[in-house]
């Protein structure tokens, strides 16, 4: 049996809205979303700057708390989690790429991917031979595995970014611009190595994204703007299609 046609659902959000700040200052910057990631499938995020993007993927990755509605992962809502259980499945559960890399400047890329594996346990040995391994996939080499990030090219750093995000085999995958800092060549390669790990393994991803070069990859694409999701389409060919007032 294959788990192929399972209809797990990775991500359910309900009337999900998130409101900063308070008073005259108050930006709404979801406002109700709707929104099923089922498993095994790449969900692609595509909108202006400032449409509420980040602030989403913010939400259903825990680390940010809506104000109204619901989010779950893998049918675990966060806001019935104490803080404990909540770092514990975040961690176990879902990685994230965050669009500044957010690396640590003191640790090699090795140490830096094999963060989440000593999180949650794994003896330092076996955790930087895993890290190494997943960062060679990507076109490392060994001298790039011990280096630190000062000394790896923008490219280069956003791969150490991505590899600790999947390093853990986290069941969500979440990305924020992943392939903004990459040539086509490598942007391709990682996709398709997100997108081999997604479908094998009946996990999810979701990526926040402007490269049009990548939209291919996607499964679906929701078109956001001002907080809410105006479009869901099955391919890049329908959202054009779509989007196009002569062209229905
Ligand atoms: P995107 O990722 O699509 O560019 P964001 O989710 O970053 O959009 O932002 C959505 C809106 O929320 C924008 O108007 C932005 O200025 C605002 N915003 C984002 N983060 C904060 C914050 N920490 N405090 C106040 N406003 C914020
Ligand atoms: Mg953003």
């Amino acid at each position: 049996m294959t788990n192929k046609n399972t209809k797990e659902i990775a991500v359910k959000c309900s009337g999900l809205k998130k409101t900063y700040g308070k008073g005259i200052s108050a930006v709404q910057a979801l406002r109700g979303i709707d929104l099923e990631v089922p498993a095994g499938q790449l969900m692609m995020i595509v909108g202006p700057s400032g449409s509420g993007k980040t602030t989403l993927i913010s939400v259903i990755a825990g680390i940010l708390d809506q104000s109204e509605g619901s989010c779950s992962v893998f049918e675990h809502d966060f806001k019935k989690m104490n803080i404990g259980q909540k770092t514990r499945f975040r961690g176990e559960t879902i990685g994230f790429v965050f669009q500044a890399f957010n690396l640590i400047p003191t640790l090699t890329a090795a140490e830096n991917t094999a963060i989440p594996l000593l999180i949650f346990g794994s003896k330092w040995n076996d955790a930087i031979g895993q890290a190494g391994e997943i960062l060679k996939k990507i076109g490392f080499d060994d001298r790039m595995v011990n280096s630190f990030p000062q000394d790896l090219s923008g490219g280069q750093q956003q791969r150490v970014a991505i590899a600790r995000a999947m390093v853990h085999n986290p069941r969500l995958i979440v990305c924020d611009e992943p392939t903004s800092a990459l040539d086509h060549e490598t942007g391709r390669t990682i996709m398709e190595l997100l997108r081999n790990i997604t479908l094998q393994h009946n996990r999810a991803l979701i990526v926040v994204t402007h490269d049009s070069r990548i939209f291919e990859f996607a499964d679906k694409i929701a078109r956001m703007d001002d907080g809410r999701i105006i479009g869901l389409f099955n391919s890049v060919e329908e959202m054009n299609n779509k989007h196009n007032p002569d062209n229905k």
